[in-house]
């Protein structure tokens, strides 16, 4: 059985004419499931009853399967577990920040980047997602919002696993994330995460999509990220670099580079001065992101002071920097804490 969320308008359209039905009944579909928020085929009550069967009959709709939800002490995030059609389970987050309505998706079971401070990287990859476990996790969090009358408003592919890992998924949710007949979400308010798959990064340039990337970056040198990030050992940081501008360049989109601070290891003078020479001149945003205790892992987070230490060496230097407030630390929702904790 198709899963009905891996199909862009046009392949519904294809589909209802070689299922012997009219084509413009995919805009009706779409409306039902995107816009109106219909959990099922049976819902749809302009559509005949023979062809809401046929639906039923022939395509999955919903493969995710709600297990709970986890609400921050704060009330300005929420995790959701999923459970997909094999058992496996993975995490998005909704983070409530002003009238941004943010979903942090989940790309991968697991992930292969095993970055040291990271919860879900310590299981290693289980499985790809396929596009409709993708689209669901922000169709069902839609849903959910719509009952008090909001809408999600930004995408982020930083919940569990590498994206460019997965890349035909990755441009097939977004595309359908886009879509105006359906969530209609602007691509300037969709973010991809990597923490730096050259070729993926240079394929994305090239896609007529036009989405923010982030490139988890932890270290200003290769000798360095390669313990905070084994997987990054494959790509040197130049040619990483290089990829970051040259998206950049033909995107028109500014990126933002997010570095992980963990005490004594990257968060020294030394370390914030060469990160400042590396990115001189960049046209860029350094997220500062001080560390989340994950269980199991014996890393710290910095004191406050080195923190502001560090941040003040790359604005001295000219370089934009965030301190991201961390949101959702008490239920596991914030920053490399996703993990299965069923
Ligand atoms: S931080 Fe992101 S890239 Fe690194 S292991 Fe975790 S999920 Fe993977």
């Amino acid at each position: 059985m198709n899963p009905f969320c891996s199909f862009s308008i046009g392949d519904c359209r294809n589909w209802l004419t070689q299922n012997g039905e009219k084509s413009f009944r995919a805009d009706q579909i779409f409306d039902w499931v995107y816009v109106k928020g219909a959990s099922s085929f049976e819902a749809m009550s302009n559509l005949s009853k023979e062809l809401r069967a046929k639906l039923s009959q022939c395509l999955a709709f919903p493969v995710l399967k709600q297990v709970r939800t986890l609400e921050s002490e704060d009330g300005e995030t929420i995790k959701f577990l999923w459970e997909l059609s094999d058992g496996k389970k993975v995490e998005s987050v909704l983070i409530l920040s002003g009238d941004r309505r943010t979903v942090c998706v989940s790309i991968q079971v697991g992930c292969p980047a095993r970055c040291a401070f990271c919860a879900s990287g310590k299981q290693g990859l289980k499985r790809n997602l396929t596009t409709a476990e993708v689209v669901e996790q922000v169709l069902h969090i839609d849903r959910f919002l719509k009952e008090k009358g909001e809408r999600v408003s930004h995408i982020v592919f930083m919940g569990m696993g590498e994206p460019m890992e997965n890349y035909d998924t990755l441009v097939q949710a977004i595309a359908i994330f886009h879509e105006p007949k359906g969530l209609n979400i602007s691509q300037r308010r969709i973010t991809v995460s990597t923490v730096g798959v050259v070729e993926g990064i240079r394929r994305l340039a090239e896609e007529p999509l036009k989405v923010n990337l982030v490139l988890s970056l932890h270290s200003p040198n290769q000798h360095l990220r390669k313990k905070i990030i084994p997987y990054a050992r494959k790509y040197p940081l130049e040619e990483i670099l290089m990829a970051m501008d040259e998206y950049a360049e033909k995107t028109k989109r500014d990126i933002t580079y997010e570095y992980t601070l963990l005490a004594g290891i990257n968060d020294g003078r030394r370390e914030a001065e060469e990160l400042a020479h590396l990115l001189s001149g960049k046209q860029c945003t350094v997220n500062l992101i001080p560390y989340n205790p994950v269980d199991g892992l014996s890393l710290k987070r910095p004191e406050k002071d080195s923190i502001e230490e560090f941040r003040a060496i790359l604005e001295d230097e000219g370089i934009n920097t965030t301190w991201r407030y961390t949101k959702g630390k008490d239920i596991a929702a914030a920053c490399g804490q996703l993990a299965l904790q069923n």
